[in-house]
């Protein structure tokens, strides 16, 4: 044999043997055989939504963070940080819908919190259902259900692909914070009642609360929560990251009439529960109430991988009353980053480090407060958005001699009475254009546009592909009115949601632990790509109406 054979001969041995040793360890094949699960899973996923978490705030107060909440997803798991929502409006229950469908309000049908039905003729809430009862309390608080969701989520996916062995198991002080993300098949989904300062759940889910969460309820923990009032965690003036204490543009606790540190508390005890969402403790009580319920319900240590969805409130509502840049907030991340460092804690210990794969999102973002934006001679403003209706009606009366054309002014859009407009033969894209051109011509409007005939709009492509995403022709209205950046509907003090732009839409998308390769990219991501990539390291399949796609770069 010459050398020239004698290598190809030793290539080939290679080769071959690389096959074969390729073939032996292939990656699913060597998934198949992780001992805990049949198919290569983790025993547990977490998904959490932190309500109104805009993804500044991962940055904003990086350096006051500990090692282990926060910075530990960072460093250790993967960030998408170019991750936005890819619909109009951003608000808490089509944010929710979208992170476990995959896919749009277009699609799954939450097109807002809530919207006007044409054909019931009156406003439906998210997940109403008044054919079910309130479990666990006398309240009307529990006539909830997914009734409203056209679509499946990632845990019911989860359940069919594991024949419905694996449990699922959602919380939020929020009832659409729960019953969205818990999907159709949840073994059950718990929110807050404020009548009681209870967790209760509805018979869609069960005919009575579990005793666990029966005895959770028992230790009054919102009468423990207010007892302690809310003091700053740290000194004030080490707050550098936010505006002064007292602002005018913060609105005032309705009960205290004050807007600045330390609020007490105290006086709620046994009167007021539905105060716990407006303070950091709300999510302490969430997160307390999801850790109960992994080793009371078994969650993750069966053979099949279980599923925990926590969507933590208090931000939302605290967001609202303070803004972006109060103290308040900026305490409240501080407070909740020591809470996620004993939420991974417990993980660690009950399921193992590597075990369990954690998701974290934001169901969207916030606008500064106007008054902030003004006191910094920035664009924006409040805008008294609703006279609108009364002094359009004003001038429809004076111009058609017509009475109620207009059924709802909701969701920045205006939703037409059809009917009347046919009985009065109008065209209504005539009717239309009048309206637009008199919204047109207020304060702090961008643009406004006919819904049904989007195409022909003379608008960036990216404003028009929003708004299409976020509409049903069902459950949707026919003027999309566009507001200018930073403006909020809203003259009174304190702020919200609801815009296309980023303050509103750009939200942190973080995976940590099982199957995540550590890492971040910059590529622009959007809210309905996490049910695929969770679904794909899951194996499972997508949501029944997904459109979104697997962020490839958190794979491992
Ligand atoms: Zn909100």
């Amino acid at each position: 044999m010459n050398l020239k054979l004698k290598l190809l001969v030793a290539c080939l041995f290679i080769f071959l043997s690389s096959q074969a040793q390729q073939a032996k360890t292939s990656p699913i094949e060597k998934a198949n055989n992780n001992p805990n699960t049949k198919v290569g899973r983790p025993k547990l996923v977490i998904g959490m939504v932190v309500d109104q978490m805009r993804w500044d705030y991962l940055y904003r107060y990086y350096e006051r963070y500990g090692t282990g909440g926060f910075k530990r997803i960072l460093n250790e798991g993967f960030s998408a940080e170019n991750t936005l929502i890819p619909y109009t409006p951003s608000q808490t229950a089509c944010g929710h819908a979208t992170i476990y469908t995959g896919t749009v309000p277009a699609i799954h049908g939450i097109i807002a919190n809530s919207w006007f039905d044409p054909q019931l003729g009156k406003d439906v809430y998210c997940v109403e259902d008044k054919s079910v009862q309130t479990v666990g309390s006398t309240s009307s608080k529990g006539l909830m259900s997914t009734k409203n969701l056209l679509v499946t989520t990632l845990a019911d996916e989860l359940k069919m692909a594991t024949n419905f062995k694996s449990k699922v198991i959602s919380v939020s002080l929020k009832d659409r914070g729960s019953i969205l993300p818990g999907g159709h098949t949840a073994n059950g989904s718990y929110w807050y009642d404020d009548q009681t300062g209870n967790f209760i759940s509805s018979t869609f889910y069960m005919k009575e609360l579990p005793t666990w969460v029966q005895s959770f309820n028992s230790q009054k923990w919102p009468n423990q929560y207010f007892s302690k009032n809310w003091t700053p965690l740290y000194p004030l003036s080490t707050y550098t990251q936010s505006t002064a204490d007292d602002k005018p543009y913060e609105r005032p606790f309705a009960n205290i009439k004050t807007s600045s540190f330390p609020h007490n508390f105290s006086s709620f005890v046994d009167k007021n529960f539905g105060m716990i969402t407006s303070m950091p403790y709300g999510n302490t009580m969430t997160l307390d109430f999801a850790k109960a319920a992994i080793p009371a319900e078994k969650l993750g240590m069966g053979t099949e991988t279980d599923f925990l969805a926590v969507s933590l409130s208090s931000t939302d509502y605290i967001g609202h009353q303070f803004g972006p840049n109060s103290i308040e907030v900026e305490d409240t991340y501080l407070r909740l980053d020591k809470d996620l460092a004993d939420f991974f804690t417990y993980l660690d210990k009950t399921i193992g480090k590597g075990n369990y794969l954690f998701f974290l999102s934001a169901d969207h973002g916030a606008t500064h407060a106007p008054g902030f934006s003004t006191e910094n001679r920035m664009p924006g403003g409040g805008l008294q958005f609703r006279n609108y209706r009364t002094e359009l009606e004003e001038l429809i009366l004076k111009d058609f001699n017509l009475k109620g054309t207009i059924s709802s002014v909701s969701n920045n859009q205006i939703i037409l009475n059809h009917a009347v407009l046919n009985e009065a033969k109008i065209d209504a894209t005539t009717f239309k254009k009048y309206i637009i051109n008199y919204i047109l011509k207020q304060p702090g409007i961008l643009n406004a546009v006919d819904i049904q005939n989007l195409q022909a709009a003379t608008m960036p492509a990216e404003l028009k592909e929003r708004i299409a995403k976020g509409y049903h022709p069902r459950r949707s209205g026919d003027i999309y009115i566009i507001l200018d950046a930073g403006w909020y509907p809203s003259t009174s003090p304190g702020t919200g949601h609801g815009a296309w732009n980023p303050y509103d839409t750009h939200i942190p998308a973080l995976f940590m632990g099982w199957g995540i390769k550590p890492g971040k990219t910059n590529k622009k991501y959007y809210m309905s790509d996490i049910a695929p990539t969770v679904s794909a390291l899951l194996r499972i399949q997508e949501p029944s109406g997904s459109i979104g796609n697997v962020i490839l770069e958190a794979l491992k």
